[in-house]
């Protein structure tokens, strides 16, 4: 199954894999990249064979140019330049679809996934872990706000599905070829990657690490695309939300039954007792109320259903910029 719509590129994929390619989305991250190049390259290079796939998920400012500027000086770089922004999860799975290595590490472009930990990850991918997760400690660079949601997040995410998630676990990881392989098989167009990863499963070593602050430009990711983040994972990986309205539903419909009783009961002995207004409009928009999380909670899971009986590819590729003479290679085409 394709994930994207875009061509494999033919040139690069005669060439020697190399063992590592690291995968690297880009939005608006141009007045960092000279300090994220500075900072990797002389790692990359005393670390392995490598490659580095980028991924322009549709930048507004002249991340692009500058990025086929360094492709003069890094033969290593390869550039993806999707047709548009796609999102992040769209963006590192059209990284990994296109990248070659016998494993790859991905990473955010704005430094806070510190690249001096890639041979910690490669040497405990030599020892046998297919897959390497860098933790973060503390998210003390993150907003006490942003910090209780994340928390509550994890929480609910875990209480909920059947899979392990491990709390702070960015996406910062490394991925051998057999889990990126597993990865990209997965034909759900709902992607939520922590969960996917989670899912496929394999032996997974965990490396703590500070989180530094961004270097340079801000967070995409506000509030509400947070949520929509956090909302996507539990409608990926629990239909929990659905259930749990089966229970609301038999609890409430136990509870009337009592209550009924109750008043039947009271009217015989007692006779008819005609106020209750309150009580009535009480009950009644209760129930309304109910009634319209539930449709919502469904709703949402249609929603899903939707969009994945829809089949559309997950994102669409522009150009691919190769190093080397072959360049730019023509646009994509659906394979
Ligand atoms: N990113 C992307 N597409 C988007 C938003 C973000 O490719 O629509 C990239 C961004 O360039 C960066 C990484 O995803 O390399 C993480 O983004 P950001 O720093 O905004 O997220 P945060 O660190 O706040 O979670
Ligand atoms: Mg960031």
């Amino acid at each position: 199954m394709t994930p994207g719509l875009s061509q494999q590129p033919q040139e690069a994929a005669d060439a020697a894999p190399p063992e590592l390619s690291l995968v690297i989305p880009v939005y608006n991250e141009s007045a960092g990249l000279d300090a994220l190049f500075e900072r990797l390259l002389p790692i990359l290079a005393a670390a392995a064979s490598f490659e580095i796939v980028m991924v322009n998920d549709g930048s507004g400012d002249d991340t692009l140019p500058r990025l086929l500027q360094r492709q003069q000086a890094v033969p290593q770089l390869r550039v993806i330049d999707l047709s548009r922004n796609f999102g992040k999860e769209a963006a590192l799975t059209a990284g990994l679809w296109h990248c070659r290595g016998a494993c790859a590490i991905t990473l955010d472009a704005d430094l806070q996934d510190p690249p001096e930990l890639i041979p910690q990850m490669l040497d405990k991918w030599r020892e046998g872990y297919e897959t390497v997760v860098a933790v973060h400690a503390e998210r003390n660079t993150d907003t006490f706000l942003r910090r209780v949601f994340s928390h509550a997040f994890y929480f609910l995410l875990n209480a909920v599905s059947d899979m392990r998630f491990v709390p702070n676990a960015g996406d910062f990881r490394l991925l051998d070829r057999v889990v990126i392989e597993a990865f990209l098989s997965l034909p759900e167009r709902t992607r939520y990657n922590k969960g996917l990863f989670a899912w496929v499963g394999f032996r997974q070593h965990l490396i703590e690490h500070e989180r530094p602050l961004r270097a340079s430009g801000a967070s995409s990711f506000g509030f509400r695309r947070l949520l929509r983040l956090a909302v996507e994972g539990i409608t990926s990986f629990s239909s929990f939300p659905l259930r749990l309205w089966t229970y609301i539903g038999m609890l409430i419909a136990g509870a009337s039954f009592f209550y009924g009783s109750y008043i039947l009961l009271r009217t015989v002995v007692f006779g008819i007792d005609v106020p209750g207004y309150a009580s009535l409009i009480v009950a009644v928009m209760f129930f309304g109320g109910i009634n319209l999380l539930s449709i919502g909670v469904l709703g949402e899971y249609v929603g899903r259903i939707f969009m994945e009986s829809k089949q559309r590819p997950l994102y669409v590729v522009r150009r691919l910029h190769e190093p080397g003479p072959a360049g730019a290679l023509p646009p994509a085409r659906r394979r």
